[in-house]
């Protein structure tokens, strides 16, 4: 198979952001969040668990820890109680204390807005910070989470598995500016077309795009068939 150029994957992406702004006109987070703080949390309770799921938590815990003077100072037994139910509360309960008492120490309580300071805060890895950069501060910010990873692949822009090396790559596809609007639209056509398990790709606006599609004639009559 001959290897796709970088300017062909780069037509093609463009034509995939156009493609999917159509389909997803109003993609963007879907966590809840009121400012950079609370979005810190939220991000870092996502982990494993589901914006619905982390979105019916944080009002809550929203309304008892508002600055990140309350966080650092909240009482861990109580915090995660508050917080059980979106999972692997202990790690988190410990990443967000944490987070926020350097947050306190090294950046006067507030939400640093560079990568280097974000990636070192405990619980924030280069994915949470590209959330945060983009969401927040407007830096452009290209978010691998499971479905990027998944998506990338499927669509041929990467064959890598690691995180930063499929961010650093499609850093080199998707034109700069574009970086949050492709990780909304990615992650919004994962959660809604593009499963994990049966993609459905008959109904799929990006299908003439993607070289994984199924094939779609043969799927439309499977489907036709079960009804
Ligand atoms: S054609 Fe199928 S595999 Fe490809 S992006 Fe669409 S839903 Fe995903």
């Amino acid at each position: 198979m001959i290897a796709e150029s970088l300017e062909s994957k780069k037509k093609r992406t463009l034509e995939i952001i156009k493609r999917l702004k159509k389909t997803f006109p109003e993609a963007a987070i879907e966590l809840h969040f009121k400012n950079p703080i609370q979005l810190v949390v939220a991000t870092i309770l996502s982990a494993q668990c589901t914006d619905k799921r982390v979105n019916m938590v944080t009002p809550a815990l929203f309304k008892k820890y508002k600055t990140a003077k309350d966080y650092a100072r909240a009482n861990v037994r109580s915090f995660e109680k508050a917080i059980h139910s979106t999972g692997f509360y202990r790690a988190k309960a410990r990443n967000i204390i944490g987070c926020m008492k350097e947050i306190m120490k090294r950046f006067g309580g507030k939400v640093p807005n560079r990568m280097e300071d974000l990636v070192s805060l405990p619980g924030i890895g280069r994915k949470t910070a590209n959330v945060i950069l983009g969401n927040i501060f407007d830096v452009p910010g290209l978010v691998v989470d499971t479905h990027m990873k998944r998506i990338a692949n499927r669509l041929a822009l990467t064959r890598h598995q690691d995180p930063q090396k499929i961010e650093f790559e499609l850093n080199e596809i998707v034109p700069q500016k574009d970086w949050s609007l492709f990780s909304h639209l990615i992650i919004w056509h994962g959660r809604r077309i593009c499963f994990a398990r049966k993609p459905n790709c008959p109904e799929c606006p990006i299908n003439t795009l993607c070289p994984s599609r199924q094939d779609v004639a043969h799927a439309a009559v499977g489907l036709k068939n079960k009804g």
